[in-house]
């Protein structure tokens, strides 16, 4: 059994490793920094923007990595899992966060753009979990953190692929939870809301709008907000799995 008595407070996260997809930019990079600041060597991973993977290097001291891989190839996430293992001497913390956002009308919504949003995010973390809970078991601990959204929670128009990958990665969490909890291994989920980032960007501004006025504190989140219910999930919640933490300002409500 873990013992509350053995974690250093103010590092709890200390001599372990994190590796954090999408670590490079928006939520991933404050999710990064964040579980840094607990003391976790975190492995950034990333897919195209090295320059934005190195920046968030930069803040994050000697212990960390910045690593390339497309999480919807399998191969690639197989070798980037064993890679960020071999050179942290394990891995404790996943963070499947790496998302891209694609929408319209579902009779507009291109094949292709429905293939690229579930298959970054859903079999994105089927291909990372498969890599890592086998490790986490053997090891005895692991958390397990997937960033999933409101929008998988209560729909929206022109979110037909998001919402379906993002509510798919709920199902996803509550089995796999059951499949670690013996071997002490946690498996959660995060679901924001609006958030401020890249991402966020590209929303139409209706849209925006409509999301905003329907968000109880009237407020996009920021990245840090979301970081915290992660912080908080790897650090804290040692009896917490298979749950949804809804960080989203009332959005869902
Ligand atoms: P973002 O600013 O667009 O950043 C996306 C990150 O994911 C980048 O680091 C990007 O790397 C990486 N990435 C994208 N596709 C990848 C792939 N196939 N393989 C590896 N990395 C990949 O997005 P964000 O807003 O921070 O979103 C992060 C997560 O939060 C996503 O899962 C998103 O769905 C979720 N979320 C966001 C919001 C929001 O309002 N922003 C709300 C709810 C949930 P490169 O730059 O190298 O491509």
């Amino acid at each position: 059994m873990e013992s509350a008595q053995a974690v250093d407070r103010s590092a709890p996260l200390a001599g372990r490793t994190a590796l954090v997809t999408g670590g490079s930019r928006g939520i991933g990079a404050a999710i990064s920094r964040e579980l840094n600041a607990a003391g976790a060597d975190v492995a950034v991973n990333y897919r195209s923007d090295r320059a934005a993977a190195e920046a968030v290097l930069a803040d994050l001291g000697e212990g960390a990595s910045a690593w390339q891989a497309d999480v919807a190839d399998g191969e690639a996430v197989s070798k980037m899992v064993d890679e960020v293992t071999a050179r942290h001497g394990g891995l404790d913390v996943l963070v499947v966060n790496a998302g891209v956002w694609r929408g319209g009308p579902i009779d507009r919504l291109a094949p292709a753009d429905w293939s690229l949003v579930v298959d970054t995010s859903l079999t994105g973390a089927y291909h990372l979990v498969r890599a890592a809970l086998p490790r986490m078991k053997e090891a005895g601990f692991g958390r397990v953190i997937v960033v999933s959204s409101a929008i998988g929670l209560i729909g929206f128009p022109g979110d037909g692929a998001y919402a379906a990958a993002k509510a798919g990665l709920l199902g996803f969490v509550k089995s796999i939870s059951k499949e670690g909890g013996r071997d002490g291994v946690t498996v959660n989920a995060v679901a924001p809301g609006f958030v401020e980032t890249d991402m966020t960007g590209e929303v139409p501004e209706r849209a925006r709008e409509r999301m905003l006025s329907r968000t109880s504190l009237r407020r996009p989140g920021t990245p840090e907000e979301i970081a915290l219910a992660v912080r908080f999930l790897a650090c804290e919640g040692s009896y917490v799995t298979g749950q949804t933490l809804v960080v989203d300002g009332g959005l869902s409500l």
